[in-house]
């Protein structure tokens, strides 16, 4: 398109004509005032007036490996050059490149592909997986959960952005407990002395509802907080499954790609899920690819039943290609252990600002994925502001509190009463 413009747009041109044109985020259109980036190195982006930002999210939590990177920049030519397309029923190079690659990244016993562009449609393939295997039809999520934002994987998603699709949400057999949240927990316990009831809970749940064909957890939630749960719990939750014939599915789509110190979120607790879905750090958001991994028993099923699910760009080979240079960068760079290495600085130093600031709530993190919750109070733990305010569009004090810091040159994903902290994990 640009060798056919007549005149460079100025920046002014390119934040209305795509204000005019485009839908933006999931709130009212009219609060959406986006900045025009122009380039990104490394762990900074530069807007259209000059202005360079450090990038501490990651951007949605996904450029792991920071911007600019030759390598992944280099598979992406070569692969335009090679391959740029073909349809899902080939075998390609890139393809069985990854998949060889997977198996040695992935946790244990998760040996088969399927290959999606998102997130969102990796957990679309799960729940059809699960209903299909286990033939049954509710799906177990939690209520401080994102899950995506098509019309299943929004349904299946707890906090808020769900509310505008429902009642049709409802319609799609999605059942919510409560979140597993040692900070403040919705069952008012306080752990160890909790035996983590909340996985009692669910065992009690699947017992009533009945028809359960699947739990949908984060490891460790994103979005909604960095939520990490306490010791015991992924041995307990994997027990509960087990005695009720109900697969278990991790969604790393955040969690995952060294994010946590490991290389998923679950080797921190040897969990074996049934079905990995992830995205993001996948191919470090250079191009768009997501994956839905099973165990080999659930792969057999489909042997002789046929799976019917599939895409145009499933298994495309220009995110294949990218994914297995992203790896070996991870590899080359160390990237897993790196995580934990500066994230154990950045949680020091959040954790030093705790005594001096009464409205920090709390401070948690692992690997280089922290949350800081700002509260009214900190006995009472009251947030700052209702999901109806932030749906209302009403100002929300970490947002405004972000909203400084991008001034200040540094942007962080603020969320509710909490901002996420995510740099890239080669941050200096
Ligand atoms: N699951 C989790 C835990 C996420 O954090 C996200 C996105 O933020 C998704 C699913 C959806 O992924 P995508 O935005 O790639 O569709």
């Amino acid at each position: 398109v640009r060798s056919h413009m007549s005149e460079q747009l100025t920046s002014q041109e390119v934040i209305q004509l795509t204000k005019d044109h485009n839908y933006g985020t999931w709130r009212k259109q009219k609060f959406w005032n986006p900045n025009h980036l122009v380039s990104a190195d490394g762990c900074y982006f530069t807007d259209g007036n000059g202005k360079k930002f450090l990038d501490f999210s990651s951007q949605l939590m996904c450029s792991n490996l920071g911007h600019n990177n030759k390598a992944v920049i280099e598979s992406i030519k070569k692969q335009a050059e090679t391959l740029a397309y073909a349809a899902p029923f080939y075998a390609t190079t890139a393809r069985a490149e990854l998949s060889k690659l997977l198996l040695e990244v992935l946790p244990e016993g998760l040996t088969k592909f399927f290959f999606t562009t998102s997130g969102t449609d990796a957990n679309e393939a799960a729940f059809k997986i699960a209903r299909m295997y286990t033939g049954k039809t509710k799906i177990i999520s939690r209520y401080r959960s994102y899950h995506g934002s098509t019309a299943m994987s929004i349904a299946a998603t707890g906090d808020p952005r769900r509310w505008p699709i429902e009642p049709r949400g409802k319609g799609q057999g999605i059942i919510f407990s409560p979140e597993v949240n040692c900070y403040k927990c919705p069952l008012k316990h306080s752990y160890p002395e909790c035996g983590i009831a909340c996985a009692d809970y669910l065992d009690y749940m699947i017992a009533n509802e009945g028809d359960v064909a699947a739990v949908i957890v984060e490891p460790v939630v994103g979005t909604n907080g960095v939520l990490i749960p306490p010791k015991g719990y992924f041995k307990k939750l994997r027990e509960v499954c087990d005695k009720h014939g109900v697969l278990l599915i991790a969604d790393e789509v955040m969690s995952g790609w060294g994010r946590t110190g490991k290389w998923f979120a679950i080797d921190n607790w040897d969990l074996k899920p049934d079905i990995l879905t992830t995205a993001k750090g996948i191919t470090s958001a250079y191009v768009p690819l997501g994956l839905c991994a099973t165990t080999q028993k659930i792969a057999d099923f489909f042997e002789d039943n046929y799976f019917a699910h599939g895409h145009t760009y499933e298994a495309h080979p220009m995110t294949l290609g990218p994914a297995v240079a992203t790896i070996g960068e991870m590899r080359r760079l160390n990237l897993v252990d790196r995580a934990n290495e500066i994230g154990a600085y950045l949680g020091e130093k959040l954790n030093a600002l705790k005594p001096k600031h009464p409205s920090i709530g709390d401070v948690r993190g692992i690997g280089l994925f922290w949350a800081v919750e700002l509260v009214k109070d900190q006995k009472e733990k009251t947030p700052f502001n209702t999901w109806q305010e932030k749906l209302d569009g009403k100002p929300i004090v970490v947002e405004q509190i972000a909203a400084r810091m991008l001034g200040e040159g540094v942007v962080m994903q603020a969320w509710m009463s909490h901002f996420v902290l995510a740099p890239p994990l080669i941050v200096e």
